[in-house]
């Protein structure tokens, strides 16, 4: 009953009132949701620069320890190579992005904030924030919200997607830095498109996959081959 006549209040109250962002939102999804085209956009190492955060905190933390060059990382997994180098370097290594404040003073990845913005704006185009988080969360949810808030707005926030298994979301395009993309669906929607990164790009990947350089390369053109 409560929830009825609170609804009731909201939708009286919406029909006037288009200003509201959030609104605005739900009219521009409903409205168009037949023949968008849904572009799925990862946040580490895609938006946000993880791997350059990671390397500066770590030197901070960790002078006198060994450390691996942006140019020399290899594999998606930092803890990994880390730990190869020498074994107790994979904890110190977790302990940098378990750490208060890590994911939220990350950088942005050059027109990476830019561009998804253009895309939001484009007709026929809805775009989702679709990261995973850590499972140590006690910093790093909140703070990918944050993060998302401060470089694209509060009504953003509407379009964030978390989750730890991406092969559930139906999109049509998924540009991610990871090279593989495992979850419990085997067949996801959406055509994944490589970003370019430190860790990847030395990797050869199948001739069907598409990459995406930078955010100066051509992602229109990427976004305009999926339109039907
Ligand atoms: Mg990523």
């Amino acid at each position: 009953m409560f929830l009825l006549s609170s609804a009731s209040r909201h939708i009286g109250r919406g029909e006037t009132s288009l200003r509201d962002p959030i609104k605005r939102i739900c009219l521009k999804m409903s409205s168009t949701s037949d023949k968008s085209l849904r572009v799925l956009v990862d946040m580490d190492g895609v938006l946000a620069d993880f791997e350059g955060g990671f390397l500066k905190k770590y030197r901070t933390r960790y002078p006198e320890e060994p450390y691996i060059t942006l140019n020399d990382r290899r594999g998606f997994w930092v803890s990994t190579q880390y730990g190869q180098l020498r074994s107790d370097l994979c904890e110190k290594a977790i302990s940098i992005w378990e750490s208060k404040d890590f994911f939220m003073e990350l950088d942005p990845l050059p027109g990476g904030v830019e561009a998804v913005k253009e895309m939001a704006k484009m007709d026929n185009t809805e775009v989702f924030i679709c990261t995973s988080p850590i499972k140590h969360y006690k910093h790093c949810p909140y703070e990918k919200y944050a993060w998302i808030e401060k470089y694209f707005g509060h009504d953003f926030l509407e379009q964030v997607i978390l989750t730890r298994d991406k092969t559930l979301i139906t999109g049509d395009v998924l540009i991610d830095d990871k090279p593989d993309i495992l979850g419990v669906e085997p067949k996801p929607t959406w055509e994944h498109v490589l970003f370019t990164a430190c860790h990847n790009k030395h990797l050869s990947v199948s001739p069907s996959q598409r990459r995406l350089l930078s955010w100066y390369d051509d992602w229109r053109s990427i976004l305009d081959s999926k339109r039907k």
